[in-house]
């Protein structure tokens, strides 16, 4: 067995991709067809129309318009999505608390059944004690 015994390595031929003319922006615009002295692109994430005549405008409006698309961006994880809070006992005692001493509320409110009441309703699971 020698070293003239081994396959070749497996061909692969390597394909050039096809180097379209498409921009990456055609990932997130549809060409609209039908006026073609002024073609539009509509944006997949906000459904704006711009206009992307080849030779007036090019995909530079549409880039300019990726930066400005609050959708995109959203997308894109630029905008951080609003979280919404989990219940947290430790923050509702800790709002509480700041809400006491912010509004000068007395300590002994907490007490008042009208305020439990409240608390019953906007958090069930927050433990009056
Ligand atoms: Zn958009």
């Amino acid at each position: 067995m020698g070293i003239g015994d081994l396959p070749p390595p497996s061909a692969t031929p390597s394909q050039p991709r096809n180097r379209t003319k498409r921009s990456w922006t055609w990932e997130h615009f549809t060409n609209i067809p039908g006026n073609r002295e002024n073609p539009q692109a509509r944006c997949h994430h906000c459904g704006a129309l711009c206009g992307c005549h080849s030779k007036k405008q090019g995909t530079a409006v549409l880039i300019v318009h990726l930066r400005g698309c609050q959708r995109y961006k959203m997308s894109m994880g630029e905008i951080k999505k609003m979280v919404i809070p989990q219940y947290s006992e430790k923050l509702v005692r800790d709002m509480l608390a700041e809400m006491i001493i912010e509004d000068e509320i007395p300590f002994t409110t907490v007490d008042k059944r009208g305020f439990r009441k409240f608390v019953k309703t906007i958090e069930p699971q927050f433990p009056l004690t």
